[in-house]
This record gives structure tokens, C-alpha cells and sequence, in this order.
């Protein structure tokens, strides 16, 4: 159900106060930091996000951003197909005190121009929903089937704590001059 092409840029604060939508769908190969995924340049990602106020007056975003990829399994090092499917759930926030002062339920996007690229919160939530370790739950050639342990099992989810946030870090790292 697409609703047309996407736009290039956002202006976030106006979506959430209007109660805007973003649906529609774009290619992995738009996506420039998706480059490395070559076998998926072709993919289509499909975006639904809902911008709101809540009670407290954060403005925040729901939805997903929903795609396949095609990784290397970290345990036969064979093509692995991943459905991805990211929960986005951000509140925006203009500067670190904002951030912090978030509720926790959130993860924090950091706002720093009134036009923000859609195209990097595609990339990011993407790539925040791809596991730690990616591994087929059989590998087709029964490689290293003697290792019972599955490296998959523990990092999984507890890597997934708020990355959000570190990323947000990271990229205010980048701007300082
Ligand atoms: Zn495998």
C-alpha cells in the first residue's frame, strides 16, 4: 500500500505537531550507508511512521521501517537472508539536556536542522535492527555442526539496549570540529 515516493527531507517538529504520516517505499540502493549490502540494492523498504505529540508534549515518531537483507552468517560464512523489521519508537530532542531528559521509553532523536535527511533514520533504524551476530539457525552445509553452542543465543537482545543513544553520541562526536 504505497502512498507515492517518500520525501528527501523532513521537517519533524511540524509532522508531530500536524499529527503527520510518512508512508511509502524506497530501495536499499538509495540508502547510502546500506551500500555494503550488495546483494540487497535492489530490496524494497517499506516505512510507516506516525508523528504525534503525547501528553507531556514530546514530539515523537511511531512506526517501521521494514526490509530484507542479505548478510554473511557469522558461523559458515554463507549468504543469510534477514527479514528486518525495526520498532521505531523516538521522541525528538533539540540538544543533550533535551536527550537526557527524555523518558526512558524513548530512544532519543537528536535534532539539528529543521529539514532532517529521511534517509538517515531509514539507515539507522535499519542497521540498529540487525542482530549482533547474525547466524542461520540450521547452516545449509551442516558446517561446525558440533559446536552446540549458538553464539546467537546470548548477544542477540542484550546488545540492543538503547543504541539509539550511542549512535546520537557518535554522530555529535562527528560535527565537532
Ligand atoms: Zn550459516
Amino acid at each position: 500500500m504505497s502512498t507515492g515516493p517518500l520525501p528527501r527531507f523532513l521537517d519533524p517538529r511540524k509532522l508531530a505537531d500536524q499529527g503527520g504520516t510518512i508512508r511509502g517505499d524506497i530501495s536499499v540502493g538509495e540508502l547510502p550507508r546500506l551500500r555494503e549490502f550488495r546483494e540487497s540494492q535492489q530490496e524494497n523498504v517499506a516505512v510507516d511512521l506516525a508523528f504525534c505529540r503525547d501528553e507531556e508534549g514530546h514530539h515523537c515518531v511511531h512506526g517501521s521501517v521494514a526490509t530484507r537483507l542479505v548478510v554473511q552468517c557469522q558461523r559458515c560464512l554463507e549468504p543469510l537472508t534477514l527479514d528486518l523489521d525495526a520498532r521505531v519508537t523516538l521522541a525528538l530532542a533539540w540538544g543533550d539536556d533535551q536527550m537526557k531528559a527524555l523518558p526512558s521509553e524513548y530512544d532519543p532523536w537528536l535534532i539539528n536542522a529543521d529539514q532532517m535527511p529521511l534517509a538517515d533514520l531509514l539507515e539507522e533504524e535499519i542497521l540498529l535492527a540487525l542482530p549482533a551476530v547474525a547466524v542461520h539457525e540450521h547452516c545449509p552445509h551442516g558446517l561446525m555442526e558440533e559446536n552446540a553452542e549458538d553464539p546467537s543465543e546470548d548477544e542477540t537482545e542484550t546488545e540492543k539496549e538503547n543504541p539509539f543513544a550511542v549512535l546520537a553520541q557518535l554522530k555529535k562526536g562527528d560535527r565537532e570540529e
